[in-house]
């Protein structure tokens, strides 16, 4: 699985987003913060989000 943890973004949130791709799980990221957090994203957000995907 991919993961993405909100936190390592510089946010003060505790959610992990799971998926089976960098994709998805990107595109979950993307979402989430779109809808909790309220930010459009922007390249450099992808970007950044794209550097933090992890291996789980
Ligand atoms: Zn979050």
């Amino acid at each position: 699985m991919k993961a993405i943890y909100c936190s390592d973004a510089g946010y003060d949130c505790e959610a992990i987003i799971l998926a089976p791709t960098a994709e998805e799980v990107l595109n979950f990221a993307l979402a989430h913060i779109r809808e909790v957090h309220g930010e459009k994203p922007t390249p450099e957000l992808i970007e950044q989000l794209t550097e933090l995907i992890k291996e789980e």
